[in-house]
């Protein structure tokens, strides 16, 4: 605890938001973040899935969001691109900033939005083109390059950053779902490294892979936090601990407790957090 209040600054505008009786723990500080989310609220239909979350996202650095299944970590995730703006009866309350701009500003171009916020979801999920064809998508519907020459630069980038280009660079013509499942997840990723995000969602990106392949990916995100900012959703908290810098546990749609992930671990300063991570339920 000494250690916690030493050497992490407590932005307590940002993290102590007072939500009924409980206040979210305070030590998480978070400098320059890429985006901010404040008050936010998700209802499907009647029902709320959200609770009054405010939460940094921070650059470079890898955010997990932990807790029992159920508990809003996709909906609040897909908030952050606006990946719920197509489900008819959701409906989202509070802000939520990328670089300072309101992303449910009416102005916003939803399209550009979830290039800057990319996602990759649990089911890798290529398209049934080739393995070229699925990375240079992207790029070639939002313009960003002008020749083939740099289509194959991109292209070869976008697969080196996600760690696939020696795996393929010989059968770019083949397609996407000719590669294993870890590959093909590998190259989801190489597809929304494509067209230049600032931050990468992930939802449990691993849960359908087997443990080499899981291993491969955490790898990845943590070469890619050199990069971009990263939020992942996993059910899987040994993975929290080994991939994220920080952690959220949510519970029941409210946001308990967000902080270093070392500490949320071994010192957490909420007991709901504390029965969850020592395994009394989830
Ligand atoms: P988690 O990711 O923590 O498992 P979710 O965000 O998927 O939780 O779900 C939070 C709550 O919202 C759950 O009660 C779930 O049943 C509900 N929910 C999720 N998606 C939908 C949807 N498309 N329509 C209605 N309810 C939903």
């Amino acid at each position: 605890m000494k250690v916690a209040e030493k050497t992490v600054r407590v932005d307590l505008a940002a993290a102590a938001v007072p939500h009924g009786e409980r206040t979210v723990a305070a030590r998480d500080s978070v400098y320059d973040p890429v985006m901010t989310a404040r008050h936010v609220n998700v209802y499907y239909g009647d029902k709320q899935a959200v609770k009054n979350v405010s939460l940094d996202i921070g650059r470079n650095q890898v955010l997990s969001m932990i807790g029992p299944s159920g508990c809003g970590k996709s909906t609040f995730l897909r908030c952050l691109n606006r990946m719920n703006d197509t489900i008819v009866s959701a409906r989202v309350e509070g802000k939520i900033t990328l670089d300072g701009q309101d992303i449910y500003d009416p102005r916003q171009d939803v399209a550009h939005l979830r290039a800057r916020v990319g996602i990759v979801f649990q089911k890798p999920t290529p398209f049934p083109h080739s393995i070229y064809a699925n990375v240079a998508y992207g790029p070639r519907i939002h313009g960003l390059v002008k020749s083939r020459g740099d289509m194959d630069e991109l292209v070869t980038v976008s697969l080196q950053r996600a760690g696939l280009w020696d795996e393929v660079k010989d059968r770019l013509s083949q397609p996407g779902t000719s590669l294993s499942g870890g590959q093909q997840q590998r190259l989801c990723i190489a597809r929304t490294i494509a067209i230049n995000p600032e931050v990468i969602l992930m939802d449990e990106p691993t849960s359908a892979l087997d443990p080499v392949a899981s291993a491969r990916i955490e790898d990845l995100i943590d070469e890619l936090r050199a990069n971009y900012a990263i939020t992942i959703v996993t059910h899987n908290m040994q993975q929290a601990a080994r991939v994220s810098q920080r952690t959220a546990y949510f519970h029941m749609g409210d946001l308990i407790e967000v902080g270093p992930t070392d500490l949320v671990f071994t010192n957490p300063q909420q007991r709901l957090t504390e029965d969850y991570i020592t395994g009394r339920f989830g």
